[in-house]
């Protein structure tokens, strides 16, 4: 569920543009706060559907899963507990607590 919720995605500034038009093709408006350095923010809170734009709410899938945002295809950088596409990342070593 992390295209869901209270959630910022953060775009690039070279993705800005991209995500509204992708959003215009798919019929669906996003919602993208301008931050200082020209990137974006996407709040999935103040989106319609409380999700991110891109979702297709019915099937979760991302509906432009090719190009998607940077930060998407990076995602996830380290495993998280129960979320199943993280799995595959081999955690963390434990720190040595010899004294
Ligand atoms: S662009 Fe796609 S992968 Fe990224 S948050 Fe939106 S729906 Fe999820």
């Amino acid at each position: 569920m992390c295209c869901r919720g209270p959630i910022i995605l953060r775009l690039d500034p070279d993705e800005v543009t991209g995500f509204y038009r992708a959003a215009a093709g798919l019929g669906t408006e996003a919602r993208v706060s301008r931050a200082p350095d020209g990137g974006g923010n996407v709040l999935f809170l103040d989106q319609p559907g409380e999700h991110c734009p891109m979702l297709d709410s019915a099937t979760s899938a991302c509906r432009i899963y090719d190009r998607r945002p940077r930060v998407c295809r990076e995602f996830p950088r380290k495993r998280e507990p129960g979320c199943a596409i993280s799995e595959w990342i081999t955690p963390e070593p434990e720190p040595d607590q010899t004294p």
